[in-house]
């Protein structure tokens, strides 16, 4: 099966029982994000962006569990911001589980390592030697970790870690190969970073998933080789959305980078062109969603948005409409359904009822459509069903063949580029941070212009302030920037 069998019976269950009682509306997923801190700052990351004066906040424990009990949502999102900064990870977790809930840990991956080595020390018994000379022999946990954790203290051992479960998915942001993910993220390192905690993450039998979005720039052949390196790593399933041309990022491309977000953001056309072959990549890789969905993005049929069922809770309650787009925050959730006129989102027949949503395609405003038969076409349920029931497609061998660590890891990190270009005294420096066509891109290594972030919001150019900073750093302190992730 694509999805295991008892996560899709809670999620069947949960649609039925809100069908038979003629719920108007109902959450699926939540997306929940105790906090918005982080510890990357990627271009164009709506989130730290957007939520700036509250980037220290955080939502209480016993009140991100009262916000999954208020919508209860069978599966829960928790993102951010990066959560594994959110100081109760491990409880939330924990409580989430407590009250049968299906957990997604939305992460840049940058901590995954820390926490499963939390989890080793928690939970170690000679029992665990054979996983932990497989971490050592595959440089995954260092020898000095390796007797931390059978040496752990008494702290170390009564510690709540999070500890793999089918009922828990990590869910790693990965937007491309290396030298396009590391340059979204604008870190050298981080691409490698999340392979090592993949692979961590199966030896000691997490699951795991990764969410990617796509967005103009990027290369489709790009997407599938990226899909091809993770099903070889044996990672469990993919989430794959568009990029959303929303109007906040319209307003900051234009006023911060002086650029037209035209070149950046898909239309609903070019969507349609690049997810024109996701029914095949659903065949060969495990793509989560519903195939309805999957012929929505294709341009094969139309689906109205069901932003209600993945709605977002974070420091202001809960944000209305949607997880990218916001007009208002409420106190609970029900209130949220009452007070938001739903009517005026989405797009219907190809018109849009709000201007901001005309380009959207996005996952959590329409991919909960294919599965609550929104739009219902004959046979939507069997297709479905069929999808889901269906083998899980097998590690796709070629994956091993991928050329994946084609930046940092090789010493073409953009960064390195900038040191490169910087050291040759030229003037066009910020070339080398550029993407795609307008700079060092080069389609055939794979050096895709890919934008996106975990919020799923456009990447800003490349030339942004941050970069130039960088490249300001770099001059003044000849290259000194450290290249190892954090
Ligand atoms: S996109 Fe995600 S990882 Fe990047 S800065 Fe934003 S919250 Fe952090
Ligand atoms: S179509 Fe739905 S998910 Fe997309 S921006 Fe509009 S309200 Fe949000």
């Amino acid at each position: 099966m694509r999805f295991p069998l008892a996560l899709t019976l809670k999620i069947t269950r949960h649609i039925v029982r809100h069908k038979v009682l003629r719920t108007p509306k109902f959450a699926m997923v939540l997306q929940l994000e105790p906090l918005h801190t982080c510890n990357l700052t990627c271009t164009g990351c709506g989130r730290i962006r957007e939520y700036s004066t509250s980037l220290k906040d955080m939502v209480p424990l016993d009140q991100c569990l009262a916000a999954a009990t208020d919508c209860d949502a069978p599966m829960v999102s928790v993102c951010g911001g990066e959560p594994l900064i959110y100081p109760k990870i491990e409880e939330l977790v924990a409580g989430l589980r407590a009250q049968g809930r299906i957990i997604y840990i939305c992460t840049n991956g940058m901590f995954m390592r820390k926490k499963m080595r939390d989890y080793l020390a928690a939970h170690y018994s000679p029992a665990f030697e054979d996983k932990l000379s497989r971490l050592v022999a595959a440089e995954l946990v260092t020898e000095k970790e390796a007797d931390q954790i059978r040496n752990a203290d008494p702290a170390a051992r009564s510690k709540v870690t999070i500890a793999p479960s089918k009922w828990m998915y990590w869910n790693v942001h990965v937007d491309g190969l290396e030298y396009t993910h590391d340059l979204i993220v604008e870190r050298e390192g981080v691409f490698k970073e999340c392979v090592a905690a993949i692979r961590m993450a199966k030896i000691l039998g997490f699951q795991v998933a990764t969410n990617t979005t796509v967005y103009k720039e990027t290369q489709v052949r790009e997407i599938e080789d990226m899909f091809s390196f993770l099903s070889w790593l044996d990672v469990d399933g993919h989430t794959i959305s568009p990029g959303y041309d929303y109007d906040a990022a319209k307003k900051d491309m234009a006023k911060r980078l002086g650029r037209n977000p035209d070149d950046f953001f898909l239309t609903r056309a070019m969507t349609r062109d690049k997810f024109r072959d996701i029914q095949k990549w659903g065949e060969r890789f495990t793509i989560f969603g519903t195939p309805v969905y999957q012929e929505f993005l294709a341009g094969k049929r139309e689906l109205t948005c069901t932003a209600w069922a993945i709605p977002t809770y974070n420091v202001k309650g809960w944000k209305a409409p949607c997880y990218l787009m916001t007009d208002g925050h409420y106190p609970s959730y029900s209130e949220m359904l009452t007070k938001v006129a739903w009517d005026k989102y989405g797009v219907v027949d190809g018109v849009a009822r709000d201007p901001r949503c005309e380009n959207c395609m996005v996952h959590c405003g329409y991919d909960p459509s294919g599965a609550l038969g929104t739009n219902y076409q004959s046979g939507d349920n069997w297709k479905n069903f069929r999808y889901n029931f269906s083998a899980r497609p097998k590690a796709d061998p070629t994956g091993a063949g991928v050329k994946a660590f084609n930046g940092y890891s090789i010493g073409r990190g953009h960064l390195a580029e900038a040191k490169a270009t910087v050291n040759q005294e030229l003037s066009g420096a910020r070339s080398a941070f550029a993407r795609g066509g307008s700079g060092t891109s080069d389609p055939t290594s794979g050096n895709a212009g890919v934008g996106a972030t975990c919020a799923a919001e456009p990447a800003a150019e490349a030339s942004s302030a941050q970069r130039e900073e960088l490249l300001n750093h770099i001059k003044r302190n000849g290259g000194g920037i450290p290249l190892k992730p954090e």
